[in-house]
């Protein structure tokens, strides 16, 4: 199997080296050249996997160029790190409604099931390759934590991961500061998580310097990242009961677009699911689209749900290619629009798949205390603009993004509980390991000169 640039100027690569090279040179994003399509007769042997089994199955029809037997330890080693035995459990709530718990991982939030992959991907590309890699991000939250424990004391990695000193959550500072692993660097920058991200930007910049240290960056584009995301709406449809699959909704807190584009192209691969649900925050840019067709920036506001603060969904794009029927010269016309105006107004795309809605920070501790006194279930921020508006008489699985044990104040505040979670209490006990540095491109090389591998 082959991927290709959204913009479609770049030569097909691979399974690996599409990982390997993350956001595609034209400034596209890479896709499947084809998408496999599964029969019903497919769909029932599933239903017997295990979840890592299933994983394996699905991942090995794109990553054709590792074998069989290597790529099955590299996906049954990412999940081992997991709390849960069914890895992505579906806890249901209701007569239809359903809740899929994607917080399992050793940060608690959904972007482990990508990032363990992703982090045991680079160690095999690294063997094989016989080279080192040194992964350079900046966070706010969420992403670089799971980054930092996708690559902990893997062999021939180093990450450096960039935050905004004293603005990240306590929880999120240790998930990143406390892991005690020598490859490990939890930058804390004078600064605040923009200052951050245009030194980083600088950084990348330098051709010369990025080539010396086989430099690649942290961000919510990978190709793998989407891939290993569509197995968990498979595990959960396939846990569904049969009679209501094909009628169910999925509904998916979204920022970027990620999650909930991989839900659509498994979608795309013939599992007949209903259809999605878009569900932001006040950040609101995807509600709009899918509600009136425009697509346009505004300014971020933070909110209770701070990895969903979005100004932009990177992801958008791999959805815009197929939504114009693959054809690369529009989606780089459309991009560049998009670019030089702020805007763009969409005449068609796949309207019937989505539906969408928009919490605002009010609304949400209003839903998590409702959803705990009607079910006895407690949802993190993120997770409770999912729960906005739900037709009980519709089947619905909520993905839940987060534990809520990382989000206490807000918790507290609405239910009267503080959530708690034996991973972080762990954390709390151990030293914060972190070096202090400027928000400018030359001190971030200085510190990267000293300690690549
Ligand atoms: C990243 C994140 C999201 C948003 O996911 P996207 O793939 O960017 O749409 C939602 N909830 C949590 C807890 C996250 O960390």
């Amino acid at each position: 199997m082959r991927f290709i640039s959204t913009r479609g100027q770049t030569s097909p690569l691979g399974f690996s080296d599409a990982v390997a090279t993350g956001l595609a040179p034209d400034g596209g994003l890479f896709l499947p050249e084809t998408l496999p399509t599964f029969t019903a007769a497919e769909l029932t042997r599933f239903e017997g996997l295990k979840y890592a089994e299933l994983c394996f199955d699905f991942l090995q029809r794109f990553a054709t160029d590792i074998p069989a037997g290597e790529l099955r330890e590299i996906v049954r080693k990412s999940y081992t790190t997991f709390s849960h035995p069914q890895i992505a459990p579906l806890e249901q709530l209701g007569d239809k409604l359903f809740v899929l718990e994607l917080f399992h991982g050793p940060t608690l939030a959904f972007k482990d099931f990508a990032l363990q992959l992703l982090g045991n991907l680079y160690e095999r590309q690294c063997r094989v390759r016989g080279e080192t890699i040194n992964v350079l991000g900046a966070t706010s939250g969420d992403t670089g934590a799971a980054a930092i424990h996708g690559l902990l004391g893997k062999p021939g990695t180093a990450i450096f991961i960039l935050y905004p000193d004293g603005r990240v959550s306590p929880l999120q500072e240790r998930q990143m500061a406390c892991t005690g692993a020598s490859n490990v660097f939890a930058l804390a920058v004078d600064g605040t998580f923009d200052d951050a991200q245009a030194a980083l930007k600088d950084v990348f910049g330098d051709q010369a310097f990025r080539t010396r240290h086989r430099l690649s960056a942290v961000n919510s584009i990978n190709l793998a990242r989407v891939l290993a995301q569509c197995v968990y709406y498979l595990y959960a449809w396939l846990r569904l009961p049969p009679k209501i699959r094909t009628e169910v909704e999925f509904v998916v807190p979204t920022g970027n677009f990620g999650n909930v584009l991989a839900g659509w192209m498994l979608q795309k691969m013939g599992v007949p699911i209903r259809g999605f649900r878009v569900a932001t925050n006040q950040n609101d840019i995807l509600y709009r689209l899918f509600t009136t067709g425009e697509y346009r920036v505004a300014d971020v506001h933070p909110s209770l749900a701070p990895s969903m603060d979005i100004q932009v969904a990177s992801n958008f794009e791999r959805f815009l290619y197929y939504s114009v029927g693959c054809n690369p010269e529009r989606v780089r016309s459309i991009m560049h629009t998009f670019k030089s105006t702020g805007a763009y107004v969409f005449d068609a795309f796949d309207r019937d798949s989505f539906t969408a809605s928009c919490t605002t920070d009010a609304e949400i501790s209003g839903i998590i205390k409702h959803v705990y006194q009607k079910y006895g279930y407690t949802v993190d921020p993120h997770t409770a603009c999912g729960f906005k508006d739900l037709d009980p008489a519709k089947p619905t699985v909520v993905l839940s993004t987060a534990s809520p044990a990382k989000f206490p104040e807000t918790i507290v505040a609405a239910t009267g509980r503080e959530p708690t979670d034996p991973a972080l209490e762990a954390l709390k006990s151990r030293s914060i390991v972190k070096h202090r540095i400027q928000a400018t491109p030359a001190a971030i090389k200085a510190f990267i000169d000293e300690r690549a591998v």
